[in-house]
């Protein structure tokens, strides 16, 4: 397998990853930036983006897909590959593995963001896909005038139950507290949405169906009462994990395998920069994941200069 040479490789195609991307370019730093093929970012799943400053309505996929052809525009050069290994080359190199190549690199940048986390109950992984989904954008579609249930209280359930009311004839937010934790401005929407009724204080035990799904066991923790409810479709977002099962042993991770760094994005390794939601942070957004990707690679273009004896004095 060939090996090929850069100062900085960045892992991940999202907002931090692109925002690097278009900050290392610009710094003249010879970047590659690899991103998944099959796997789609949270961002590009979001149908509306309306706090980003600047942009009063945008999808996910078009901000992204901007930030991808900014960052061309620049020298970005961009790959679809899936890296398997981050590994140590030498004192001043690390190599980065892929399933169709290796990479020599002074800086790593990782911005692979996080992936839905799942309910763990009977019946998800049998009607993923047959009426279980992850995603509104993605398969909304599928469920024109049915009753879906969306399961989770925070920004994303009560976003994408708002976005669900454009094809359900009922959506059911099911949550396991008596509040929601989302902004209160997505909360009023909610609230004010004839389509959208709410299940306060409850979990949901089992899906059901024949085929696809057709209702789901609902318990209210509480009282400890059970109710079958009717349903569709579920959609469930109940928060994210970072994909970080690739990097156990490279640098030191949190408790929910958050990377940790320091404000100037340093992970444990020296070399290693992490940014955005692949990163144990307080908040989890487009604007402060761009943040990220800016300061690693700023932080990772001083230490390449630094390595190779470039530092500007
Ligand atoms: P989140 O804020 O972590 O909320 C997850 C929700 O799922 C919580 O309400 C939680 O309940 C519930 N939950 C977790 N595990 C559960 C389980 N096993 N069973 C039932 N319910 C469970 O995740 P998120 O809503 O995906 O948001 C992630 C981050 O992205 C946040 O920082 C959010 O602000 C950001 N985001 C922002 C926007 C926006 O600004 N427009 C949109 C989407 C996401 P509890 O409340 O009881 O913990």
């Amino acid at each position: 397998m060939k090996t090929e040479k850069y100062d900085i490789v960045i892992i991940g195609g999202g907002p931090a990853g692109m925002t690097a991307g278009i900050y290392a370019a610009r710094a003249r730093m010879k970047t590659l930036l690899i991103e998944s093929i099959s796997v789609m970012g949270q961002a590009m799943m979001t149908e509306m983006i309306e706090n980003y400053p600047g942009v009063t309505e945008v999808s996910g996929f078009a901000l992204v897909e901007t930030f991808k052809t900014q960052a061309r525009s620049f020298g970005l050069e961009i790959r679809q590959d899936t890296v398997v290994t981050v590994k140590k080359s030498d004192a001043a190199e690390w190599l980065v593995e892929s399933e169709t190549a290796r990479y020599e690199t002074n800086a790593v940048i990782i911005a692979t963001g996080a992936r839905a986390k799942k309910l763990q109950v009977p019946g998800e992984e049998k009607f993923t896909a047959k009426g279980v989904s992850y995603c509104g954008t993605c398969d909304g579609a599928f469920f024109k005038e049915k009753h879906i249930a969306v399961i989770g209280g925070g920004d994303t359930a009560v976003e994408e139950a708002l976005f669900l009311t454009k094809f359900g004839r009922q959506i059911t937010i099911i949550h396991r507290r008596e509040r929601l934790r989302a902004a209160k401005i997505l909360q009023e929407r909610a609230e004010r949405h004839e389509k959208i009724k709410f299940i306060f204080d409850s979990i949901v035990e089992e899906i059901k169906g024949a085929g696809t799904v057709d209702e789901i066991v609902i318990k209210n923790v509480k009282t400890g009462e059970k109710q079958d409810l009717v349903c569709d479709g579920v959609f469930i977002f109940v928060g994210w994990e970072a994909n970080t099962g690739f990097l156990k042993n490279v640098v030191e991770l949190s408790d929910k395998n958050g990377i940790i760094t320091d404000e100037e994005m340093k992970t444990s390794a020296r070399g290693i920069f992490a940014a955005g939601d692949c990163r144990k942070k307080l908040l989890h957004q487009v604007i402060t994941a761009c943040g990220d990707g800016a300061v690693a690679a700023y932080t990772a273009g001083q230490y390449v200069d630094e390595v190779k004896g470039t530092v500007y004095k």
